[in-house]
This record gives structure tokens, sequence and C-alpha cells, in this order.
């Protein structure tokens, strides 16, 4: 009804809808335990796409929305954590306490930025109001039937056992997922919130929904059947918008075409004009930012550079040090460090092949002397400077590769790259980079 006075009367200066968070009787503690344990089961039933780019992209935005939850919605306690999952539904869907998976059908879906964004906006509000263990509450008054299985077993275990046991299996996974009109709004109202501090347009929102709606009918109906339209969804979350005012707009939406293009299987330069003239990122910051590594290694790595994780190394580079495709990523500026099982060798040896596999791959790639032993994670290590030419940015590059072996016998690596024209500015960060790496503890 609140919708209709405030569509008659537009002008009119009111407050945003009232959201109550439905009762639950789970901590929060059972909210993530639950969640993590149905993450598990989807993992192993959802193919993951393995792509570094696109899962560091919808990563960073996820964050961005959940630094937007207002405060009376933060969970401290809560991981919410971003997967993208190999399947061509338009769908997404989160767990409780903060586990999310995207399709990847619904990343190359989207229209804008915003659009994705809505979707996550919606999903980690359904996290942050608990619908999922409300439903289960909900649910225990009044579909004994579903649960009665795993709560059985849940008498026995305390908090643990009775989470472990109703998140054994994927169909109670399913079960968190299906929620009511009710909780829909209210996911709907706290996303649009969401979206507007986090700079993006909640009336996005809407239209990707509109989006689904179109695209479902035709296709794969999971989205509609795990949040059914609570009727007017596009009206009331239009009078919401009104009421908001969105902080610090997105503009630059450069990341999501790179993504979309990526998906679409092509090789996207970091510039818009063209693949020889990258960009010049800002220089390193001299202040730096503590990262561990894999419970193995510490680095201190400078303020402005960004963490692009992948299977076997990290990348540090500067935002617009790098460039992504479908199948790999490679950057033009910035540290690349990285694990490797070895097949044997003493140190000189596994220095040369190391830099002889990447010496293959990049055809122009030639070392400019022999081999200096340095330290590294307080290794002793090998050090070699090679100079370059890539074809992607058209720059004469200047490359520094450092091994050491590790206590368990595989090798560590460091990669440094800068255009041959930058290296001056580069070389100092690359070198005290290489000196913060320190082993971690066992
Ligand atoms: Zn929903």
């Amino acid at each position: 009804m609140l919708t209709a006075v405030l569509l008659a009367v537009p002008g009119l200066a009111t407050a945003q809808t009232v959201i109550e968070p439905p009762e639950t009787k789970y901590s929060i503690e059972e909210d993530v335990a639950i969640g993590e344990e149905a993450a598990e089961q989807v993992r192993q039933q959802l193919p993951a796409f393995e792509n570094d780019a696109v899962e560091y992209y919808v990563t960073r935005l996820g964050e961005r929305l959940v630094e937007a939850i207002p405060s009376e919605f933060m969970h401290p306690e809560f991981a919410y954590t971003f997967e993208v999952v190999d399947e061509d539904g338009i769908n997404a869907f989160a767990l409780p306490g903060g586990p999310m998976f995207l399709h990847r059908g619904m990343l190359e879906a989207a229209l804008t930025e915003g659009g994705i964004a809505g979707v996550m906006a919606h999903e980690i509000s359904h996290v942050a109001l608990r619908h999922g263990t409300a439903q289960a509450t909900r649910g225990e008054k009044f579909q004994w039937g579903a649960l009665a299985g795993t709560i059985a077993g849940a008498v026995i275990g305390g908090t643990a056992g009775r989470a472990v046991m109703e998140g054994t299996s994927f169909g109670l996974g399913a079960f968190f997922l299906k929620y009511g009109r009710e909780f829909e709004k209210q996911a709907d109202l706290l996303g649009a919130r969401v979206m507007a501090s986090a700079g993006y347009d909640p009336r996005e929102l809407a239209t990707m929904f509109e989006l689904i709606e179109q695209q479902n009918r035709s296709g794969a109906p999971e989205w509609l059947s795990s949040h059914p339209n609570p009727g007017n969804r596009s009206e009331y979350i239009a009078v919401e918008a009104e009421l908001l005012t969105i902080d610090d707009p997105v503009t630059d939406t450069r990341e999501f075409e790179r993504i979309q293009a990526s998906l679409n299987g092509e090789a996207v330069p970091i510039t818009a004009e063209g693949a020889v003239s990258g960009t010049r990122p800002e220089r390193p910051d001299t202040d730096t930012q503590y990262y561990e590594v894999a419970g193995v290694y510490a680095v201190d790595v400078p303020k402005n550079w960004i963490e692009l994780p992948g299977a076997e190394a990290i990348t540090f580079s500067p935002e617009d040090g790098h460039i992504r495709t479908r199948n790999q990523s490679s950057f033009s500026h910035g540290v690349q460090i990285g694990m490797a099982e070895r097949a044997g060798g003493n140190l000189a040896q596994v220095h040369a092949a190391f830099s002889e596999s990447l010496t293959a791959g990049n055809p122009q790639m030639q070392a400019t002397g022999g081999a200096a032993q340095q330290y590294l994670a307080g290794r002793r290590a090998y050090l070699t400077i090679f100079t370059n030419f890539s074809e992607a940015t058209g720059w004469q590059e200047t490359v520094m590769i450092s091994t050491t072996i590790l206590p368990d016998g595989r090798l560590l690596y460091l990669i440094a790259v800068s255009p041959e024209d930058e290296y001056a500015d580069y070389a100092q960060t690359f070198g005290e980079l290489t000196r913060s790496v320190r082993l971690l503890p066992k």
C-alpha cells in the first residue's frame, strides 16, 4: 500500500521501506557452518568455471557490494565468497553465511555491470537477512517432512553436528534457495539499497530481473523458481530507487566489457585504442600491503597493486597493468610469484629449465646475461634478466626471473615485468618486493 501512495505523490519526502529480518532459530555460527557445508556440496556437483580474470572480476564487484551492506545487516562472521560455475542458465545463488555461485550464463547475458551487480546485491541481501535459515526455521514448523531426516541427526551432535547434518545433502542446499515472495521483496529492497551505496542505479536490478524473466520463459526456469517475482517487482524497486541516492556512481565499466568479451573468447587489449598502445599505469606506491600466500610465504606489495589469483601463481599488478583473455592472463607491469613441482635437479638446472619454459612460450625473449646468485625467501636463488618484445602491448620489456627451491622440494619462482623504458621506475620496487618474500613458519 505504501508503494501506491509513493507513486501518487512522487515529490513527498518519505522514509525508505523498513526491512525487518525474519526470525531464525539458528545462530550466526550455524548460518556459516551450514553454508560452508552446502557450498562444498555445490562444488562437487557443479563444474567450476576456471577463469581467473572472471573470478577476480566478480570477487571485486562482490566485495564492493558487501562493503555497502547497511551496518545493521552486517555480520562480521559471514564470509562472502564469489565463485563462477560453468553453466549456461541465467542464474546465481548464495548460501547462508555468504558463499555465492554465479552461472557463467548470467555473466554473459547481463547487458550492463549494474545488471550483474543487481543479481549479486539481491543474493547478498538474502544472506545478510539470513533468509536461508529463516526459511529452514519456518520449514521445520510447516514442512517437517522436508527436514526430518536431517533434523533427527542434529539432536546428537550439538551445533556443529546439527549444521553438518543439515548441510549434508545438496537437496537441502537447494531447499535454502527457494524463497517466498516476502523474502524476495526484502532482498529486492535491501539489494536496491546496497546497489545505490555501491554506486549502481537500483533500477538496473529490476531491468536485469525483467531480462531473466524473458529469457527464462524460453529456457532455464531456475532463477524464477528460486526467486519468484513477488508481483510489481519493477514498480516497487523504482519507488525505492527514488528514495535512494547513488553514492559515487560507477562510470568506468571497461572491466565488464573486457570480461564479457573474454567470455566470448576474444582477446581484449587493456586499452580501447588497440593492442599496440597499452596503458601506462601509475607508478608503484612506496607504501606496501602485506599478503600471505597459500600458507607458504608472505610478501609486501605496493599498495596500488592488485592481486590476480591464479591456479599456480599469483600476480600482483597495477590496475591497467594486465591483460586478460579467456584462457590466460598476462601482465605488462608487475610481479608474478608461483610454486611448481620440479622433476629433480639442482638449483642451477631448475632455474635454467624454468627460464627455458618461458622463453619457449615467448619467442622474442632473450637473456641479457648469465644467471646471477641472489636470495629469495631467505634461500639461495638464481636471477636472470631478459629482454622481450611484447606483441600485446607493442613494448620492449624487461623481464626478471628468480627461482629458488623450497624446503619441501618445490620450485618457488618470481617473475617481474615492466616496459624497458619504465624499468628505472620499477627496478627498486622489484628489488624490495623480492627481498620482502619470506617463508611463513610451519
Ligand atoms: Zn531472491
